[in-house]
């Protein structure tokens, strides 16, 4: 079982305490590195978020707002207590998730990035007078927090996708009923047991359930003092998060899944890409939205460039992420693992040749899938219209920047993509045909708090991280004085 100061608590939190476990039902939280059980989380029950949502109501504040300073005094709280908390956060997620010790505490720095951006910012969201005045009217415009938000976070990254929706509902005042994935509530705990020490915030402003998502789901979406969700997760659960708020119109911020292009023109650095798509693609184990799915090669290039992905693919180490110098830790559970064999078997069954990594007959009994390029993939293959979500590298060739626009346009997702080209009038042409939330252009970096991100399609609805993302859980409210 884990041990941790910032684990003392095993409960949900709500109304600024820490709950009993009611039903005393729990559910198992595994490392998937070791296959064991690291601890017992609480399944709470519907009358618990129940519960959540009523603290949350009375944490809300319209007619005496919070003011930007105590908004801004809680981010920098909460920034502060990340990064000094960094090593201990990072091995719990570390633990929890697999990914690698490194890139686990990396996230806790990205983290503290979100709550850093919107301190510096939030006197966007003071109040401004409109510079014309029609209609003989003084015009005011101001933002008003939504009210209580539900924020559903998925397990690939567990503090970093928090921090993206918290720090802007906190900067907006809006207090929160938080649902952290199964796979990875103990990261969410430990930020909670630092919030509970370190901020001064009211009672329920942040709020933590834990367990079934059909119960929590149901109560969030049917509540009427929840008048907004922001969820991060795969399209299916999107869409039916719309269908069940239909009804009531509330306001959704959505992340769905992505199945990035990335693309290498003849005239590309080619190091400089085959590095940047190792560390985009190997990123969390490739269980992250903004990696790379399909590789679109120029066929002239082809060779090469699977060549030089060959040789950096051999030189990675996989292993248990708590041991430090490890490239590559194991998928989240035996699903994720066998979607990646599935797409590799059905590659392989319809033409596509392996460059680097095993045959599926080769892969061993746990979670650890070696990193795996493969070519000749086509359109017809899983692994090109699926989202894989791990570290298998597929690479399609291409001939003409018109076809390979309409490629990379294949599918119903718009998330991460990504263009590799010495010309900067193609750079400027590809990017603006592809209908895709971010478009790198000679970096496989994904996003950053100080930039919006967010999809297009089928990836979403919103924007976290920038200004944009800011001003997600804000109303405007427009204010004619008359005399
Ligand atoms: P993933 O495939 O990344 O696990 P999911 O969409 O299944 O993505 O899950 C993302 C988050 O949404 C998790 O916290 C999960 O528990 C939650 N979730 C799943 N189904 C629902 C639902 N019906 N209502 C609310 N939350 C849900």
């Amino acid at each position: 079982m884990i041990e941790s100061p910032l684990l003392e608590k095993m409960t949900g939190y709500i109304g600024g305490r820490w709950t009993d476990n009611a039903q005393g039902k729990t559910f198992d939280v595994y490392n998937p590195a070791t296959g064991k059980v690291i601890a017992q989380a609480p399944s709470m029950t519907e009358d618990e978020v129940k519960a959540a949502v009523a603290a949350g109501k009375s944490a809300l504040r319209l007619t005496s707002p919070y003011s930007i300073e105590t908004r801004r005094k809680w981010l920098e709280d909460i920034r502060d207590a990340l990064k000094a908390n960094k090593e201990e956060v990072g091995r719990i997620l570390c633990m929890e998730h697999g990914k690698p010790l490194q890139e686990a505490q990396g996230e806790v720095d990205y983290a503290a990035g979100f709550f850093d951006y919107c301190s510096k910012h939030i006197q966007a969201l003071d109040a401004h007078t409109i510079p014309e005045k029609p209609k003989d009217c003084t015009w005011t415009v101001h933002y008003r927090p939504i009210g209580v938000a539900g924020l559903i976070t998925p397990w690939n990254f567990p503090i970093g996708m928090i921090a993206k929706k918290l720090s802007a509902a906190l900067a907006a005042g809006c207090p929160s009923v938080i649902k952290p994935a199964s796979e990875t509530p103990l990261t969410m705990i430990a930020l909670f047991s630092l919030m509970d020490k370190h901020t001064d915030m009211p009672d329920g402003m942040v709020n933590l359930v834990m367990g079934k998502a059909s119960v929590i789901g149901k109560v969030l979406c049917e509540s009427p003092d929840v008048p907004m969700l922001s969820f991060t997760g795969s399209t299916e659960v999107g869409r039916k998060l719309i269908l069940d708020t239909a009804e009531q119109v509330k306001k959704l911020a959505l992340e769905l899944g992505g199945n990035a292009p990335f693309i290498v023109f003849d005239d590309a650095d080619l190091d400089a890409a085959a590095d940047n798509l190792i560390a985009n693609k190997f990123r969390g184990g490739g269980q992250t939205c903004v990696c790379a799915n399909r590789i679109f090669v120029h066929e002239k290039v082809a060779d090469v460039f699977g060549q030089k992905l060959a040789e950096r693919v051999n030189r990675m180490t996989v292993g248990d992420g708590i041991n430090g110098d490890v490239d590559l830790g194991p998928l989240i559970n035996q699903a994720g693992f066998d979607k990646v064999k599935r797409h590799l078997e059905d590659a392989l069954e319809k033409g596509a040749g392996l460059v680097a990594g095993k045959k599926p007959e080769d892969l061993g009994d746990n979670l650890f899938f070696p990193p795996t390029v493969i070519t000749d993939v086509d359109r017809d293959m899983c692994c090109y219209r699926e989202e894989t979500f791990g570290p298998l590298v597929p690479m399609a060739l291409f001939r003409t920047e018109e076809e390979v626009i309409e490629a990379g346009n294949d599918t119903e997702f718009g998330l991460a993509s990504y263009v590799f080209t010495g010309d900067a009038e193609r750079a400027q042409r590809v990017a603006a045909g592809l209908r895709f939330g971010h478009c790198g252009w000679n970096t496989g970096t994904g996003p950053t708090p100080e930039a919006p991100f967010g999809g297009m399609k089928a990836s979403g609805i919103g924007r976290e991280g920038g200004l944009e993302g800011l001003f997600e859980f804000v109303e405007a409210q427009t204010v004619p004085r008359g005399f």
